[in-house]
């Protein structure tokens, strides 16, 4: 707001108050429609001072990131942060939950689904992909290695018959635990076990 538009607006909302005051049951219709049009006025001075886009959350650092309705400041990165921690704190009530090795817990059979350990970590890849002339098409093995990706990238388009466009997709995968019933306390189970 440069210093023109702020005495303007000071005046405008100054007039708007006085209005309020003089306001009674008394009041002529003629006296409403003025006060009408210095509404009207307010609102418009209001409208060339804000350039930005109105708030979309209640969030001071991220005033128009996206939204999350369930989040009590409607921010989904601030949430998606204290779902993070919120995460880590449930994990950490449980640490000896975790199995001591991979490979020991799959040879217990317990289930046929699979293990997973008690943190479960996000999985990303890098897909490479290329223009066809009419769709984006994968055009390699997916990497876990950024850098790796990129340089298959280069390679491609360096090669003999190179397509019109390549792109770099970042794909991800997120993983929470959202409850935990019981206690997952460990079990020591014997070498030779007794059964
Ligand atoms: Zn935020």
């Amino acid at each position: 707001m440069n210093h023109a538009q702020l005495t303007a607006l000071g005046r405008a909302l100054r007039v708007l108050g006085e209005h309020g005051d003089a306001l009674s049951t008394e009041i002529p219709d003629s006296k409403l429609h003025e006060v009408k049009a210095d509404l009207k006025r307010a609102l418009d001075l209001l409208e060339e001072t804000v350039t930005t886009a109105a708030p979309t959350t209640r969030c001071p650092e991220h005033p128009t990131g996206p939204v999350d309705k369930d989040a009590p400041d409607l921010c989904l990165l601030c949430e998606t942060r204290r779902r993070v921690a919120r995460r880590s704190k449930v994990n950490d009530s449980f640490p000896q939950g975790r199995p001591t090795a991979p490979g020991e817990s799959a040879d217990r059979g317990m289930t046929r689904y699979g293990v997973r350990g008690d943190r479960p970590q996000p999985q990303q890849r890098w897909l490479p992909e290329m223009w066809t002339g009419q769709v984006w098409q994968l055009c390699g093995t997916p990497r876990r290695d950024k850098q790796e990706a990129e340089l298959y990238l280069t390679a491609q388009r360096r090669g003999p018959r190179p397509s019109m466009a390549y792109r770099l997709v970042h794909e991800f995968t997120d993983y929470e635990v959202v409850r935990i019933w019981g206690t997952p306390v460990k079990i020591d189970i014997e070498p030779m076990g007794n059964l």
